[in-house]
Order: structure tokens, then C-alpha cells, then sequence
């Protein structure tokens, strides 16, 4: 939703409503990124509208403060970067696992986010911890970035290591996910696809969606 017309979000809403999955919300706070998006007025604003899930993508610093908050919005969906709780605050303790398990306890299914410059294998040890996993194909902090191709490989070996312990987790995309490389990320693994400027700054948002499905 990063890329929607935030004075007309009803009509984008709704476009998501008729013709995606899911909301993907990127919150931001200036500090984990570089930038601000949307905060929780924007968030219950779209949730009091939405017919599909909230997803909500937080991009910053100290997530477990915001889990509950989170969950009041009644997102099925939550996620925060690995970067922000692996080694937090002064202690630079590893509170991921208690983010993670705090967000199931509240009903939601938890995930977990790198950036492209942290290895897949940083992942490994949460695995058993999380309904799903968000790849970042670009640097967290602003939408309209270009694909980065590496991307595909790292989705491929999280695939290979999720497949071989026999789990059901989800992997996520999101980052310059357009029609031209919506193929090659479902075949390297990928099963949500997170999309932004290239269905908003579409011609036809409801076409460019049914295309990143590969119909
Ligand atoms: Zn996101």
C-alpha cells in the first residue's frame, strides 16, 4: 500500500479488495530506514475497509513494543526485521524469538524479514519459530526500487532448507516484484508476492495483478 493514493486509499482498497490477496502494509520509522511511511491512524483506516488479510511489514527498531498494537489492527499477518531484534539495545540481546512468539500469541502469523545484504543461513535458527519468512529483493525504506536479481538464488536456498526439515513456511517477497520477474520467484520458491508501484502506477492495476499471477 506504499504506493497507493493515500487521497483516495478507498478506491485502492478497494482495488486490492476485487483483485489481490492481501494488504501489504510497510510501516516505517525514520529510524530502523531512512524514511517515514504510515503509522497506525493509516493502518486501522485501510483494516476498517478491507475485505482480505493485513500484512503488516514493520521497518523498525524495538518491533516488540508495537506486536499488540499490531494485532489491535486485526492484521493476520506481522513481520519485523531480523536486524532489529537479533541484537537489541544496550544488552545487544537476541529478542527475536520472544517477538515471534508474542505475535502467535496474539493470533497472528509471524514473520521474519532480512535485508539483501544478510545471508539466508541468518534465518536457518528461526525457521521452527515462524509461518513465513520476507526476503527483501530491495533495501528496506522506499517503494519503486529496481529488483535485485540475487535475489532468486537466496529464495532458492531458504526453499531448499524449508523443504529438507520438512516445514510449511511461507516465503514472502517484496521489492520491485513486477509481471517480468513474477515467474522466476514462484519457481525459485517464492509463494507471496509483494507488489507496489508496478500494479499502483499500472495502466490497469486489476490486469498488471492478474498478471503477476502468471494467468
Ligand atoms: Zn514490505
Amino acid at each position: 500500500m506504499l504506493s497507493a493514493d493515500f487521497l483516495h486509499l478507498s478506491q485502492d482498497v478497494a482495488l486490492v479488495n476485487a483483485h489481490a490477496d492481501l494488504f501489504h502494509l510497510d510501516v516505517m520509522d525514520g529510524t530502523f530506514v531512512p524514511n517515514i511511511s504510515f503509522g497506525f491512524p493509516v493502518i486501522d483506516a485501510i483494516a476498517s475497509e478491507a475485505t482480505k488479510p493485513l500484512d503488516v511489514h514493520l521497518m523498525i527498531v524495538e518491533p516488540w513494543k508495537y506486536i499488540e498494537r499490531v494485532g489491535k489492527t486485526g492484521a493476520a499477518m506481522v513481520s519485523f526485521h531480523l536486524e532489529a531484534t537479533r541484537s537489541a539495545g544496550l544488552s545487544g540481546e537476541d529478542r527475536t524469538s520472544e517477538t515471534l512468539a508474542l505475535a502467535r500469541s496474539l493470533g497472528m502469523q509471524a514473520g521474519l524479514v532480512i535485508n539483501p545484504d544478510v545471508p539466508v543461513e541468518d534465518l536457518f535458527p528461526y525457521l521452527e519459530e515462524v509461518d513465513f519468512v520476507l526476503i527483501m529483493s530491495v533495501f528496506a525504506g522506499f517503494g519503486g526500487q529496481k529488483f535485485i536479481p540475487e535475489s532468486l538464488d537466496r529464495i532458492a536456498t531458504l526453499r531448499e532448507e524449508i523443504r529438507r526439515r520438512g516445514l510449511s513456511v511461507q516465503i514472502e517477497v517484496d521489492g520491485g516484484v513486477s509481471p517480468s520477474n513474477a515467474a522466476a520467484l514462484r519457481e525459485a520458491g517464492a509463494d507471496i508476492l509483494v507488489a507496489g508501484s508496478s500494479v499502483f502506477k499500472a495502466a490497469d492495476p486489476a490486469a498488471a495483478i492478474t498478471a503477476l499471477r502468471g494467468l
